[in-house]
């Protein structure tokens, strides 16, 4: 059984203009607000772009109580299609097949 969207993994993306750097992190979590990127020294995390993730973690939270575990075999699972969701100064941008 698993849950209807899982998370396949966390980073930080530098959003400066012109850098592409991201960083792998097991958890994005309060205390990565502020770190710096290491390609560019743009704040990879601010406080606001952390507060959006918190409500994308909590809208999938719910959409998931509702559904409730689905039945999919684990290979479908992991060759389903990535889809990443990167928050930005008040909006949201989403990337499907990355
Ligand atoms: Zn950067």
């Amino acid at each position: 059984m698993h849950d209807a969207i899982e998370w396949a993994g966390q980073s930080l993306k530098c959003d400066a203009a012109g850098c592409d750097h991201v960083e792998p992190v097991p958890e994005i979590t309060a205390d990565l607000i502020g770190t710096p990127c290491p390609k560019c020294g743009a704040n990879l995390l601010t406080e606001e772009d952390h507060a959006a993730g918190l409500e994308i973690q909590a809208m999938v939270a719910l959409i998931n109580e509702a559904i409730g575990p689905v039945d999919v075999p684990d290979e479908v699972v992991r060759t389903a299609t990535a889809v990443s969701f990167n928050p930005h100064k008040g909006s949201l941008t989403i990337k499907v097949g990355e």
